[in-house]
């Protein structure tokens, strides 16, 4: 009778460690889970607590910060857009293949605590477009979401607008150039161009495997390329 008694209380506590433990870890893993957008950045980027640095992925929102660059239109309200829906508040990261770009930016989708998918949000209420140059896990569905923006014309789509971001977004990232005998791309104007460019789009030239050129510091290819 001892026996059995002393067996079976030493169960209990085995398993009381085990729940205990469980629920020491699970506390830990979504704490660490949780994090604060400190900053916003622009409209696809967005600074963490510890200074971490995360570009959205598969969106691009018009230029507002790059000092090579002027301020482009809408620029200014996908800002504010962003910094409107995540600055202050507790966000959780997802990844894709790649976790870091070639400037160390973290490379995330992120998700608020009601659930908003922001890299999703700021496709579907029309402060970016989806990116059209490499596969990522949502592609098809980013695609679509600016696709109903655009027909919906909200946003940047509005008054005609989307014709003017088109057009700076296409001279901004679509076109690059690439020589005779390279293996590198190049923006216009880049000195190792000289005589020989071709110009192609940016797609065609990561398709090709073309490494950018660290000079220029062409637009990259972030994401594993659809063969
Ligand atoms: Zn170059």
């Amino acid at each position: 009778m001892m026996v059995g008694n002393c067996k079976s209380s030493k169960k209990a506590i085995n398993s009381l460690i085990i729940v205990l433990l469980w629920i020491l870890f699970s506390n830990a893993q979504s704490q660490e889970n949780w994090r604060t957008c400190v900053i916003v950045i622009d409209g696809d980027t967005i600074v963490l607590d510890g200074n971490e640095i995360v570009r959205l992925i598969g969106i691009d929102t018009p230029e507002t910060k790059d000092p090579r660059k002027p301020v482009q239109y809408y620029g200014r309200e996908a800002y504010e857009f962003t910094k409107r829906l995540v600055e202050g508040k507790k966000v959780r990261l997802a990844y894709d293949l790649d976790k870091k770009d070639k400037y160390g930016r973290t490379l995330a989708y992120v998700y608020l605590e009601d659930g908003t998918f922001l890299n999703a949000e700021v496709i579907k209420q029309g402060y970016g477009f989806a990116y059209r140059y490499f596969l990522f896990k949502y592609f098809d569905e980013f695609k679509q979401y600016e696709r109903e923006a655009r027909e919906n014309e909200i946003g940047l789509w509005s008054d005609g607008g989307g014709e003017k971001s088109q057009t700076a977004q296409k001279n901004e990232s679509n076109i690059v150039y690439i020589t005779r005998t390279g293996k590198k791309y190049h923006k216009e104007g880049c000195s190792y161009l000289r005589g020989s460019k071709i110009h192609i789009s940016l797609e065609e030239a990561c398709k090709r495997r073309y490494a950018p050129c660290s000079r220029c510091d062409p637009p990259e290819c972030k994401m594993s390329i659809r063969d």
